[in-house]
């Protein structure tokens, strides 16, 4: 006489519970990736060589910049690209540079040294812990 082993039809629903919850989570790492990537990047704010701000370029802000040694840059995210909108060094070049979108690119002020540039891939804010790809902490003290 054949008997019904009740351990294998439990074996099969943790597995079904696995793999959902693994395609539950490749689904959102990958919904994650393509926001981060597909539509643009992280936006990187540096002057003199120290980073000092680091934006997602798919949410639309203003940031004034203080020039050590005076001075100021306002960097206006807006609609997937970033600009100087407003600024106080001598020409505006930077501001003349206009809008900037493509990972790769950057808009300079010289007389600040500031550089305004776009990075493909995700900004170093805004993601939780457990979905990076390295477990590694630390950077985001300085
Ligand atoms: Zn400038």
């Amino acid at each position: 006489m054949r008997r019904h082993d009740p351990s294998f039809f439990a074996r099969r629903r943790w597995d079904l519970i696995l793999i959902a919850s693994l395609l539950a989570l490749a689904l959102l790492v990958g919904v994650l990736w393509l926001c981060l990537t597909a539509r643009g990047g992280t936006v990187r704010v540096t002057v003199d060589g120290a980073l000092v701000g680091s934006y997602p370029l798919e949410c639309d802000r203003t940031e004034r910049v203080e020039i050590p040694g005076g001075g100021y840059n306002v960097v206006t995210i807006e609609g997937g690209s970033v600009r100087v909108s407003d600024a106080d060094c001598p020409g505006h070049d930077c501001m003349r540079q206009g809008r900037v979108s493509r990972a790769g690119r950057s808009i300079i002020c010289l007389p600040h040294r500031l550089l305004v540039t776009v990075e493909r891939g995700r900004p170093e804010v805004d993601i939780p812990v457990a979905l990076r790809p390295s477990g590694r902490e630390g950077e985001d003290a300085s």
